[in-house]
């Protein structure tokens, strides 16, 4: 791609900021290999990370920028979930991203009794038991952006691990041409998980958050004592966080099978996914470590 607009900033190329399935068409239309990293804004380092991996990899890089109304509960963050296109358009220069896909909702929804895809029963557990229809909503969502962009590969973070390894299954069970590719998390200096919810938190909230990674990191150290020397070594952590103040109360912690996101027995051996859920006053946080037992 060699489109620029007349506001290109010192240093870095504007991407072409698209709307529409058509504009975006038209966009694409000579683009090469193509990596798409699909995001809900508000972006951050961990969405910077992406962008570089799918930079390396890639002629034409796409970061699709939409708060996706069909991964949020009723009673969940969507209507205060941080927007500013500015902004993220800014971070895609700095990123040498070339277009930037920006639907409005009806666009992206336009009927009234959709199809979706349906996520399975690894779409029901964890993420999936707390958040009913998450799942639904974000594979419905990638697919479609999957099938705009036709990407050939497009990155996903291990930050959302469960959401990663359903992305892989649904890209496998229903023969999606594209290769998904995984980044690690990224963390702030104090350890916590970027995040765009990270905003909600005020100071003292945020001291009482570090317990997630914290709780993970003590978990990883107990691996050699085996899948109960893991939990216990965590949940202590989350514990005594539960008394802090603010307290961190916690949702869910598990240690899962990465592929299937079932509970690890005592006895599992090899790669394992240890995940954290909690909140800190009204923001609801995730986290996880990959161990080997
Ligand atoms: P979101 O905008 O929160 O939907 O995230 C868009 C993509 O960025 C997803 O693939 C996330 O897993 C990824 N992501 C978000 N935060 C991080 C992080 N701290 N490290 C790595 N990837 C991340």
């Amino acid at each position: 791609m060699t489109e620029t607009t007349s506001t290109a900033s010192a240093g870095s190329r504007r991407p072409l900021v698209v709307r529409t399935p058509d504009e975006l068409r038209r966009a694409t239309a000579t683009a090469g290999r193509t990596a798409l990293v699909p995001t809900m804004g508000a972006l951050h380092e961990g969405h910077r990370s992406l962008m570089r991996i799918a930079r390396e990899r890639a002629d034409t890089v796409v970061v699709s920028v939409f708060v996706n109304p069909l991964q949020f509960g009723p009673g969940e963050d969507f209507e205060r979930y941080p927007r500013d296109l500015d902004a993220d358009t800014e971070v895609c220069a700095q990123e040498s991203v070339d277009i930037v896909f920006a639907p409005a909702t009806e666009t992206m929804y336009p009927a009234e009794q959709m199809v979706t895809v349906d996520a399975g029963a690894m779409g029901g557990r964890l993420e999936g038991a707390s958040r009913p229809g998450h799942f639904t909503g974000v594979l419905t969502v990638v697919a479609k952006l999957f099938h705009l962009v036709r990407p050939d590969l497009a990155v996903f973070g291990e930050k959302d691990a469960q959401q990663i390894a359903l992305v892989r299954r649904m890209v496998a069970d229903l023969d999606i041409p594209v290769e998904i590719v995984g980044a690690p998390i990224l963390r702030d200096p104090d350890g916590l998980a970027s995040s765009s919810r990270n905003v909600y938190l005020s100071d003292p909230e945020r001291v009482s958050a570090r317990a997630l990674s914290r709780a993970l990191a003590a978990g990883r150290e107990a691996a050699p004592g085996g899948a109960a020397a893991v939990r216990t070594a965590a949940l202590a952590v989350l514990e005594g966080a539960a008394q802090a103040d603010p307290p961190v109360e916690l949702d869910y912690l598990a240690l899962v099978d990465p592929a299937t996101f079932t509970e690890a027995p005592d006895g599992h051996r090899g790669a394992a996914v240890l995940a954290v859920a909690a909140r800190v006053g009204a923001t609801r946080l995730i986290d996880n470590t990959s161990i080997t037992l």
